[in-house]
């Protein structure tokens, strides 16, 4: 069977073999077994229940989200010269009638069907009439209040299994591995005995990289401008974002396209349609563009701001390089998002349990935004496989040769003071009261009195103040406008004073100083190197301090 498969993957789709995941559910759908495919964004899921649709002597139903995905989808098997059809909310009611003639007649070897439709008591009596061989269940992560995509029409699935004189093998696919969205997959879509396959997470065509303290404008506009020939997604979290953003990359002349919840059904249609065609490079969107695009040659996916979770994440990041050519995921993190992300949970209508849940999930995203890890082995990590532990030496972490420093306890010190000194000032008579400096307008204002003034003593102004730049740039403080600017506090400042939240920078690693003394050189090189070698990275430099300097130009 298995080489029959093989067969029809490089007849009907020009591939020479399966990648590793895809073989194992063919194999397992192939056996007769319920199946749930885990596989990442890109793995290829489709294939695995198109080619045992092919095998098949009955019909093989697809349950899909939502109605471009079914239309993308017939589309391309279309091409491929593979009968296929769709059944959703855009036909007629002859349409439909035709549609289940051919399914009834044998032409058709895969039906799509909206979940919405299993509900309907006279579509459930014309399937009865079909010989459907196989149900596959896309995008399973729906029936999953756990999941980020919970539609309720998802749970008629498996009373519609039910109704069927035959009970069909169920295949179901996700790139949603946590516990919980699991287990709900395969008890509410009463899968029996089900195998479960979880293929590699590892997308070693993506290079990932976080970065922090950009200007996030900026950034966005140089990066589209120096990639002006290659289709990019931008996510933003808000709909708001997404216009601004948009409206910024619009008036560069960028050929761009929005897409948000506010927007109608055709707009958001026709936005899709002219990033599917290449008619505009980039689109800007919330998280609400992206099920249902299968576009393979997406060079790159800039995130504005952190996403909820890393599920969100790795979805919205691995819809670049989906042709397993090179892609970029640039996530552009900034204090504010974790505050974002919060409000968005807080707002929520969700129970106190899964608040609770949802919490923990962004931790663990702010976490991954902190890393100094290898992001890839991160994220295998996060997901739990175990596999490609090895750092990628490509993203942001491995290229990085800075040494992440805490620096909760500074941080504290410096919003401390600010708040003493009720947010009137600006940074460099903040630096000052924190270095204990008996400048003339510290004492006028009696600051020497505070329980911050000189709390910082050991460092001076210049590194205060830089520090206090770090902040201001993390979005930890803001400065107001005018030509005396005065820091202020921002709302991620308070969870860092109530101890909730850590504070980290990167800091160059200090260069090693050596100096000629009467040991001589050659034993210093010497010792120098072996400190060098017990580091895990080497400074790709050696700078000799200006005593050294002196010493060799003296001998
Ligand atoms: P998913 O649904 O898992 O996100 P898709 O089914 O849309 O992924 O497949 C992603 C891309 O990978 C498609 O362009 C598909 O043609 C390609 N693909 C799938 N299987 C293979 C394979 N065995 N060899 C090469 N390319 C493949
Ligand atoms: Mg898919
Ligand atoms: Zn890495």
């Amino acid at each position: 069977m298995l080489t029959q498969a093989q067969q029809l993957l490089k007849q009907y789709y020009g591939y020479s073999s399966f990648r590793p995941g895809q073989e194992q559910i063919i194999r397992s759908i192939l056996a007769g077994r319920d199946t749930l495919g885990i596989m990442p964004t890109g793995g290829g899921k489709s294939i695995c229940y198109q080619v045992p649709a092919l095998l098949h002597q009955g019909l093989t139903l697809v349950v899909s989200p939502l109605i471009s995905l079914m239309k993308d989808q017939v589309d391309a098997l279309g091409a491929l010269g593979i009968p296929a059809a769709s059944i959703n909310s855009t036909l007629t009611g002859t349409e439909v009638g035709r549609t289940l003639r051919d399914a009834e007649n044998g032409r058709l070897r895969l039906l799509y069907v909206a979940p919405e439709r299993l509900e309907s008591e006279w579509f459930r009596e014309r399937v009865r009439e079909l010989n459907v061989a196989m149900v596959a269940v896309d995008e399973a992560h729906c029936v999953s209040q756990w999941g980020h995509d919970f539609r309720p029409s998802y749970t008629a699935i498996a009373p519609f299994l039910r109704s069927l004189p035959k009970r069909p093998i169920v295949a179901a696919f996700t790139a949603t591995a946590t516990p919980e969205v699991k287990h709900d997959i395969a008890g509410l879509l009463e899968l029996e005995r089900p195998e479960i396959v979880i293929t590699g997470f590892a997308r070693d065509n993506l290079g990932l990289h976080i970065l922090r303290g950009e200007n996030k404008r900026d950034y966005i506009t140089r990066y589209v401008q120096a990639h002006t020939h290659q289709p990019g997604i931008i996510y933003a979290a808000t709909r708001r974002e997404v216009e601004d953003v948009y409206e910024m990359l619009r008036k560069k002349g960028v050929a761009v396209g929005k897409y948000h919840a506010g927007m109608t059904d055709d707009e958001r249609s026709a936005a899709q349609e002219a990033f599917l065609y290449d008619d505009i490079r980039v689109m800007v969107a919330t998280n609400a563009f992206g099920m249902g695009i299968d576009k393979s040659n997406v060079r790159y996916v800039i995130h504005h701001n952190m996403p909820k979770n890393m599920e969100a994440y790795y979805q919205e990041a691995g819809r670049a390089g989906r042709d397993g050519e090179p892609g970029e995921c640039i996530l552009l993190f900034g204090a504010q998002d974790i505050l974002t992300q919060k409000f968005f949970i807080e707002q929520s209508q969700l129970s106190p349990e899964r608040k609770s849940n949802e919490y923990k999930k962004l931790q663990s995203m702010v976490d991954f935004c902190y890393t100094p890890k290898c992001l890839r082995s991160a994220i295998l990590q996060y997901f739990g496989d175990v596999e490609g532990e090895e750092p990628c030496g490509t993203c942001s972490s491995c290229k990085d040769d800075r040494e992440t420093v805490d620096i909760t306890i500074e941080a504290q010190k410096i919003f401390s003071c600010i708040k003493r000194m009720r947010e009137r000032f600006g940074i460099s008579t903040v630096a000052g009261v924190l270095k204990g400096s008996a400048a003339k307008k510290i004492l006028e204002y009696r600051f020497n009195e505070l329980p911050t003034y000189g709390v910082m003593r050991n460092q001076t102004e210049k590194e205060i103040a830089d520090l206090i730049n770090v902040l201001v740039a993390e979005g930890y403080l803001g400065l107001s406008e005018g030509q005396y600017p005065t820091v202020k506090l921002q709302e991620g400042a308070l969870e860092v004073l109530q101890g909730r939240v850590s504070v980290y920078q990167k800091v160059s690693r200090k260069p090693l100083a050596v100096s000629v003394g009467d040991d001589g050189l050659f034993e210093r090189l010497r010792l120098l190197r072996k400190e060098l070698a017990s580091r895990d990275k080497v400074p790709p430099y050696i700078v000799f301090s200006d005593s050294t300097l002196r010493e060799m130009s003296e001998q």
